[in-house]
């Protein structure tokens, strides 16, 4: 019988801000991870993209440094960053029941990989994909890809 408690050969990945004030861990079983193309995603990394994986939010534990993360938004739908070095770790997002693990910082290999390019539509001009993953022009469930 099931005690509720995640079993414990659930293999899990750690992650880390730059400076080393904040740890998390995260099982590894992302239900879906993608690049994405969006500008804030674009201006809140300071890259072409941000590649991210989606998971429920109570399969990532804070292990350290939790008040030492710097919080922008609301309580279920927000970035968390380190405070100190500024590591864009994580978003809390789909009211408040998944976060985005920014996957740079992750230590650990996840064993999802990015399987699609969304808003591709408001990618930087002076960046080309050139992986033949789909590409979708806003989110996955507006349309289908416009690469096939
Ligand atoms: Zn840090
Ligand atoms: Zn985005």
């Amino acid at each position: 019988m099931s005690d509720g408690k995640p079993a414990n050969d659930e293999r899990r990945l750690s992650g880390r801000c730059m400076c080393g004030a904040v740890r998390y861990t995260v099982e590894d079983a992302f239900s879906y991870a993608g690049n994405c193309h969006c500008s804030l995603c674009r201006q809140a990394t300071g890259a072409a993209f941000k590649p991210f994986a989606g998971i429920e939010r109570e399969k990532m534990t804070v292990t350290r440094g939790e008040d030492s993360l710097l919080i922008f938004g609301e309580a279920d739908n927000h970035d968390a960053r380190c405070a100190r070095c500024g590591s864009f770790l994580y978003s809390v997002v789909r009211e408040g029941a998944y976060v985005h693990i920014s996957m740079g910082t992750l230590v650990d290999e996840p064993t999802l990989r990015p399987t699609e390019h969304i808003f591709v539509g408001s990618k930087a001009p002076w960046y080309t994909i050139t992986d033949d993953l789909p590409q979708y022009e806003g989110h996955v469930f507006e349309g289908p890809p416009i690469n096939r």
